[in-house]
């Protein structure tokens, strides 16, 4: 048993979750993104092994049939899933941030043997949850429109997270988590201790 951490940041597409996992792996060195495997395309700006590992549809559901995923789910169409190899073999000398969904988060909350902290990240509005997934030019408009859909069905799980962080400001979304990680760290570590 390790008293590494593993933070779980959720949220709707274009909430600004990617910027701040990479932040927090810059500036933490203990920190290491976990690097899910997926069936959906590339984006331009991806790159295999960094943002993701891209498989084809018959790979991953072999390794669904192989037991190998700490979690999986299908989501806009592709699977998206956390390898155990990756994630044991992470835990042993790192903390791990995962950018994964609510189904990802059921079904990780399941292993009682993490010491897993759940943040659902929010935009103030819907309006600006709109905007922000237009700005990010990164979807098409039917993509858009498919991700902003789905925003109602993902408010209903917040009641599976440990935290709600609205980022209406980044410096200060940043500052809260911060303050969040450090606190579950400490708060761990003292329990071992005693
Ligand atoms: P995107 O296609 O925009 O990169 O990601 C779409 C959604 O898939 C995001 O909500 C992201 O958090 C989620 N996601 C990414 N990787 C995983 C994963 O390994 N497992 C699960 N359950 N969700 C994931």
């Amino acid at each position: 048993m390790t008293d590494n951490i593993m933070v779980i940041l959720s949220s709707p597409s274009g909430v600004g979750k990617t910027t701040l996992t990479k932040k927090i792996e810059q500036k933490y060195q203990s920190f290491k993104l976990s690097i899910s495997h997926t069936t959906r395309s590339p984006r331009s700006n991806e790159v295999e092994g960094v943002d993701y590992n891209f498989v084809s549809n018959e790979k991953f559901e072999e390794l669904i049939e192989k037991d190998e995923f700490y979690e999986y789910a299908k989501i806009y169409g592709n699977y998206y899933g956390t390898l155990k190899k990756n994630v044991d073999q992470i835990i042993k000398n790192n903390d791990i941030i995962f950018d994964i969904d609510w189904q990802g988060t059921k079904q990780l909350s399941k292993f009682k043997n993490l010491n897993l902290i759940k943040i659902y990240l929010i935009t103030d509005s819907k309006k600006e949850l709109k905007k922000r997934l237009i700005k990010r030019n990164l979807n098409t408009e039917k993509e858009i429109e498919n991700r902003f859909n789905l925003f109602d069905e993902d408010i209903k799980h917040w009641n599976d997270y440990d935290y709600i962080l609205i980022n209406k400001n980044l410096d200060s979304c940043y500052k809260q988590l911060e303050n969040i990680i450090n606190n579950e760290k400490k708060t761990i570590s003292f329990h071992k201790a005693v």
